[in-house]
């Protein structure tokens, strides 16, 4: 379907609908007028025809009343008797003017002329028509319409008594032309008379010229084509035709024409009119039309000129399209409001892609574009990144719905602070300050953010890593900076206060965290004969024995060299390796341990444990199992463990290590004193012994404080009942020390530094006499 403008449309419709009803209309009155043509055509042909009649008739009557008067008159009877033509004569001219007859004459009884008034019928001639005569014999008189000469006449034809018929008088009336202009002037129809015998016909007189004549004739037997009439009309004269005398050898037709034209002259005025009024109204409703249509268009192509800049992404124009029209202010009020509502959603949805629908935070997208803005303004400032230490272990030990909170909370807390702030995922945050800000200041504001999380009695102690780069000196490319606030993290995670300030020495630790990671799971995976066990002997004080040591983890990697277990344990911890790497060293301790009993010394091997070890419910059953393998005692294995690593999760950790104590182990705290345990968590922790931090002892022979530390927490261990390790005893001074505190064990260089099993085994026995007091 062809598409067309309003306009088009409006244009159409009114002007079709003009247009229609003008047609019915015209029909309508021409089919009237068509019947109103044909009554009007039969009603004026009739009264045409009596008229006709009537005339005839009382010309007749007159013809008789006066040839009546003739043929009594004394004078003529006597003139016609003797024959007396100038008598007759002179009577006929009176008589003549009176009547105005067109034709008289005598005839004589035995039917000749006797005297004629017209040349047409000549004195002593035969008179034409010996019928009449004999009418008027028998009838006392006789009338008819006859040709005589090339004229035709109504006559009359009377005896003339004196007392006998003594002859008859022929009195006549000439139809000629200008009585048909009579009867034409009367009945305003043409008129035509024509006579015709046998041979044809011989005599014709009309209104009409010979060639309309002709045409009126035709016409008469045929249909009246009326359309064509009606339309066109080509045929001028609509004619009826009668028989006015009919004697055996003569006819006298009448024929009556109306002209067309005066028939149609009103409907054709009529049609012209109805044609001007019909263009007139078609005129002016394609005019209102188009006013019509304008006033509707106009705002409807201005609203579709706002629906297109809305398309656009324009939604802050503002318009104001009226009309006079309901629904187009409808649809313009629509149009507005749909604009607000598209442009709120946009809104929305341009925030819900740039925030972070959890915290409400900016997400990791946008604070890439306030970076890239910062960065590009070529101002200095500052990133900090943060990091919810083993934020995993929240979720699973508070539940998902509690994680989440916690999350809320420290968005919360970064919020107050000002500048910017984004989540990047997970426990990671990222924090654009407004001002500069110093180490010292951030350190406190770490501490606000770790404060302990209240969420319906449960409180979240969580522990954060910041990071911190300066731009644009660090880096000035967006991806750049939050790669190295991701390895900055890193950094911090195995730092002591778990705040660093980038250093491009993170790069190089970055790479070499990634090589330790494949390098060590190659190890692990392969053959693991990089990796190797030493042990370091702990004194018993009271007995001067050695019962026990612990099981330090050793590797030398072809490609790193030698990685102290410091770096890669961490490492592994971070990359959830150290669960491979324990049950690595618990496979080796145990066949050490076997291996050293079956050489004579019975010992009681410590191993150190990660806090995801603790954790691991297949761990115990795994040890338990390789002992009873062995056929060794649980008491020839014991484990230690970092305090901070049992903080993330104290009850659980608190539940599995009690199943370590019911199975026979003994455990002992590792490092202790550079936590944050409480002396009532200690209390609630099922440890045989506690095991003092080597910062506290390396220099205890010289640090008065040191001295007051360890020396509190052995008693402080002795009250729970816990026994004392002292690690990284490097003199005598401090073992002496020690041993005057009541320290159970000590262990360190000055009693033997770590060493294979090999290397023990020689060495226990070399130093089974040592008195190491002296
Ligand atoms: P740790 O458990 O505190 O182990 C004691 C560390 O102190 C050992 O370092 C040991 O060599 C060192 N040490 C002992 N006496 C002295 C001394 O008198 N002076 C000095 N300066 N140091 C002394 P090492 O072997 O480098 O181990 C470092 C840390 O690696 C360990 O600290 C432990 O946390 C971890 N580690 C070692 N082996 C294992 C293991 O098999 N499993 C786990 N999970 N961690 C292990
Ligand atoms: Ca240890
Ligand atoms: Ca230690």
């Amino acid at each position: 379907m062809a598409i067309r403008t309003l306009n088009q449309h409006i244009f159409r419709l009114a002007g079709g609908l003009v247009l229609l009803s003008t047609c019915a209309i015209l029909i309508n009155v021409w089919i009237a007028n068509i019947e109103h043509a044909k009554e009007q055509l039969a009603a004026n042909l009739e009264v045409a025809e009596s008229v006709f009649k009537d005339v005839l008739d009382g010309r007749e009557e007159l013809l008789f009343s006066s040839v009546n008067v003739i043929t009594t008159d004394y004078g003529f009877r006597a003139a016609v008797a003797t024959k007396d033509i100038d008598t007759i004569n002179s009577v006929w001219d009176s008589f003549t003017k009176r009547i105005s007859a067109d034709l008289m004459s005598v005839i004589t009884l035995d039917g000749m002329v006797l005297a004629s008034s017209n040349d047409s019928l000549p004195e002593n001639s035969l008179f034409p028509y010996p019928d009449l005569v004999e009418q008027a014999v028998k009838n006392g008189g006789a009338t008819s319409l006859r040709l005589i000469g090339s004229k035709l006449y109504q006559t009359v034809v009377l005896p003339v008594k004196a007392p006998r018929t003594v002859a008859f008088t022929l009195v006549g009336f000439e139809l000629d032309d200008e009585l048909l202009e009579r009867l034409k002037r009367i009945t305003q129809l043409e008129t035509s008379i024509q006579v015709e015998n046998d041979l044809g016909l011989t005599f014709s007189a009309s209104t009409l010229s010979e060639q309309r004549l002709t045409e009126a004739l035709q016409q008469i037997d045929s249909d009246i084509p009326w359309l064509s009439v009606s339309l066109f009309g080509d045929t001028p004269y609509l004619s009826k035709r009668f028989l006015l005398n009919a004697r055996a050898d003569e006819e006298i037709w009448i024929t009556l024409s109306e002209n067309v034209n005066r028939l149609f002259n009103e409907f054709n005025d009529l049609l012209l009119k109805i044609t001007f009024i019909a263009c007139l109204s078609i005129g002016l409703s394609l005019l209102f039309g188009m006013l019509f249509s304008r006033k509707l268009s106009r705002p409807l192509h201005n609203l579709s000129s706002v629906a297109q800049k809305i398309s656009g992404g324009d939604y802050e124009q503002t318009f104001e399209i009226r009309s006079n029209t309901q629904e187009i202010d409808e649809l313009s009020d629509a149009f507005q409001s749909m604009q607000t509502n598209i442009k709120e959603r946009q809104t929305q949805i341009a925030y819900q892609a740039s925030h972070d629908l959890l915290t409400d935070l900016q997400n990791r997208y946008k604070i890439s574009e306030v970076l890239d803005a910062k960065l590009e303004s070529r101002v200095e400032f500052q990133v900090v990144g943060a990091n919810i230490l083993g934020f995993r272990g929240v979720n699973d030990i508070f539940g998902y719905a509690n994680g989440d909170r916690c999350l809320q909370v420290i968005a919360e807390r970064f919020k107050h602070l000002g500048g910017q702030s984004a989540r990047l995922n997970g426990g990671e945050f990222l924090w654009i300050p407004e001002s500069h800000i110093t180490v010292e200041k951030l350190k406190e504001l770490q501490h606000q953010i770790e404060l302990p999380i209240v969420i319906d009695d449960v409180v979240m102690n969580v522990k954060i890593a910041i990071g911190m780069l300066h731009c644009p000196q660090d880096s000035s490319d967006t991806e750049e900076v939050l790669r190295r606030i991701s390895i900055t993290l890193d950094e911090a995670r195995a730092t002591e206060g778990a705040m660093v300030v980038y250093v491009e020495q993170f790069e190089q630790n970055y790479l070499r965290r990634l090589s330790i990671i494949s390098e060590l799971k190659q190890t692990l995976w392969g053959d693991s004969k990089d990796l190797s066990i030493n042990y370091q002997p702990k004194l018993h004080m009271q007995s001067g024995e050695i019962r026990h040591a612990e099981a330090l983890i050793r590797w030398t990697n072809p490609k790193l060299g030698f990685v102290p277990p410091d770096e890669f344990i961490a490492i592994a911890e971070q990359a959830g390796l150290i669960g491979d790497v324990t049950e690595w060293v618990i496979r080796r301790v145990i066949r050490d341990v076997r291996f050293m009993r079956s050489k004579g010394l019975s010992i009681n091997v410590a191993i150190n444990l990660s806090a995801k070890d603790v954790l691991n419910p297949r761990l115990l059953p795994s040890v338990l199992a390789q002992l009873e393998l062995l056929e060794l005692p649980t008491t020839c294995i014991s484990f230690e463990i970092t305090e901070s690593d049992l903080v993330a999760d104290p009850k659980r950790a608190v539940d599995e290590l009690s199943r370590f104590r019911e199975a026979g182990f003994s455990l002992a705290i590792d490092d202790f004193g550079t936590g944050y345990s409480s002396l009532a968590y200690l209390k609630s922790l099922p440890v045989s012994d506690l095991k003092i931090d080597k910062s506290f002892v390396l220099k205890l022979d010289t640090q008065k404080g040191d001295q007051n530390i360890v020396q509190t927490i052995i008693e402080l261990a002795h009250s729970f009942d816990l026994g004392v390790v002292a690690e990284g005893v490097e003199n005598i001074e401090t073992l002496t020390m020690l041993k005057e505190w009541g320290c159970e064990w000590v262990q360190g260089y000055h009693i033997c530094k770590p060493i294979t099993v090999e290397s023990l085994l020689e060495w226990h026995s070399s130093n089974i006499k040592t008195d190491w007091f002296h």
